[in-house]
């Protein structure tokens, strides 16, 4: 399959892209982790996404007792 996907800014077709994790800021305060695909020819940013595999760091990293 051809990859026809091409980069809005320099018009390269995205054969690969830069993934940089990045902080997502929500009211001000930094919230989740995210992920930024960029053109590797002239770094324009294609896509942010939130990392789902990141937990939050807000909770403590021990399950609650059930007992
Ligand atoms: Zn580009």
């Amino acid at each position: 399959m051809a990859i026809q996907g091409e980069c809005p800014k320099c018009g390269k077709r995205v054969l690969h892209v830069n993934v940089e994790t990045i902080v997502g800021i929500v009211d001000g305060s930094s919230k989740a982790r995210c992920i930024s695909h960029s053109c590797i020819h002239c770094n324009t940013v294609l896509s942010v996404e939130i990392d789902h595999r990141a937990k939050p760091r807000t909770r403590s990293s021990k399950p609650p007792a059930t007992a």
